[in-house]
């Protein structure tokens, strides 16, 4: 073990918070730095979209129970360069941390709308203060735009729905969830929401918009000539990594940190990628990837946490992807393959609300998403991660 050298973790969403409890329950003795810019205690994230916007109470998403153990945490600091050369991490303050080891946890940030820059009652969801401020507004009973019919679009419209809330989903593509889930299941997912009320719109973009002061109302103008009111809008359009924060080191960039199968970011040889801010070269799929679920970053967190005590038998990301969603009272869960276009859907029904759609290419499974499922999704998830035989190698096939 390396008994008393540091490791400096950038990040305290789930990924670097769990790398720092994985570091310090392999080796009590290093020194962990973890660095994050939020003014708060670490917390997670899934609940912002769901239980923090729905709930009476205010539920508390802490991490806390994860740091503590002589992990130092730096709140409210942010990392402003990196150094791979001299090893050193610059905060915000000037201070220079140096490091044997460091972990890139930093997450993605949502993307804007510019056409909706500066007008009151617009909200996008990354943190607890964004979603308690949109907890806030929800409960003046407003009309709910939501722009984006993706995940967090999707989570955030059932929440206002169990507020009793009128809620219309504006998605630009012509279906809802569509970089995550195949036709027939993005039509389900439609269905789940026009069942509890929700309107959704595909196939049209917001071009314009306006604030009327008086009603305390956005103007919506949608490519399609029509226009939409809400009183109050939430746009969840996708994200990008946050990397420009080290955008003048010689790190490799591209849509996230490049890294190899074991996490390290390429032409280094003490820095870890992790998360949604990691572009990793995953071994079972013979592709580079970035994920950007919970699980994901759980798992990498793991993974560099064990590759950072021991760098001559590392382990490698070959992940399969796995997310969930609770909307409307249905549990989702999805796993698989990320990339599900040509593939063959079975859907079976198990009762009536429970669902599993399986995918198949050449007759092998690929992936499934599961309604109220879950033992089924198990079976599958299990048998997925289970297919040695498909995983390659990295050595023989990452240069
Ligand atoms: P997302 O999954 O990429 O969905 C964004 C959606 O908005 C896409 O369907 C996109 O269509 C559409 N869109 C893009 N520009 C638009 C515009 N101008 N007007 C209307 N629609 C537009 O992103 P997200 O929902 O913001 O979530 C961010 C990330 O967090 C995703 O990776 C998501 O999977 C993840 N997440 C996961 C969970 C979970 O695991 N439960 C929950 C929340 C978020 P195009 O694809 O055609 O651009």
């Amino acid at each position: 073990m390396n008994a008393g050298a540091t490791t400096v973790i950038v990040g305290a969403s789930v990924a670097g918070i769990r790398a720092a409890a994985a570091l310090r329950h392999n080796d009590p003795h290093r020194r962990i730095v973890l660095v994050d810019g939020e003014d708060e205690d670490p917390y997670d994230k899934p609940p912002l979209s769901k239980a923090v916007l729905s709930n009476t109470d205010l539920p508390s998403p802490t991490l806390t129970d994860h740091i503590g153990h002589g992990i130092d945490y730096l709140r409210g600091t942010q990392a402003v360069a990196v150094d791979p050369a001299a090893s050193t991490l610059t905060l915000g303050d000037g201070s220079v941390i140096r490091y044997d080891s460091a972990i890139l946890a930093t997450g993605s940030a949502p993307r804007h709308l510019p056409q909706l820059a500066g007008i009151p009652g617009v909200h996008y969801l990354r943190t607890l203060a964004e979603a308690t401020a949109l907890r806030n507004d929800l409960r003046r009973r407003p009309r709910v735009v939501v722009i984006g019919g993706g995940f967090i679009g999707s989570e955030v419209a059932s929440s206002a729905r169990e507020l009793g809330l009128d809620v219309t989903i504006i998605e630009a593509g012509p279906r809802i969830a569509a970089r995550v889930l195949p036709e027939p299941v993005s039509h389900a997912l439609a269905a789940l929401h026009a069942q509890h009320g929700v309107s959704v719109r595909c196939g049209t973009a917001v071009h314009g918009a306006s604030y009327d002061a008086d009603r305390r109302a956005v103007e919506l103008n949608l490519d399609d000539g029509d226009t939409i009111v809400g009183d109050v809008v939430v746009v969840g359009i996708g994200t990008t990594p946050c990397t420009d924060w080290a955008a003048d080191s010689s790190l490799p960039i591209r849509d996230g940190f490049v890294c190899g199968p074991d996490l390290r970011v390429k032409g280094t040889s003490n820095l870890h990628a992790i998360g949604d801010v990691a572009r990793w070269f995953n071994p079972r799929y013979g592709e580079e990837m970035r994920v950007e679920h919970w699980t994901n970053a759980r798992e990498h967190a793991g993974i560099a946490a064990h590759n950072i005590g021991h760098p001559h038998s590392p382990r490698h990301a070959a992940t399969v992807p796995f997310l969930w969603s609770d909307q409307h009272g249905t549990r989702i869960q999805h796993v698989g393959d990320p990339n599900l276009t040509a593939v063959d859907v079975d859907a079976v029904h198990l009762s009536h609300s429970a669902r599993v759609f399986t995918y198949s290419r050449d007759g092998i499974t690929v992936g499934a998403t599961a309604f109220n499922a879950q033992g089924a999704l198990a079976k599958i998830r299990k048998q997925l991660v289970d297919q040695r035989a498909a995983v390659l190698h990295a050595d023989h096939i990452y240069h």
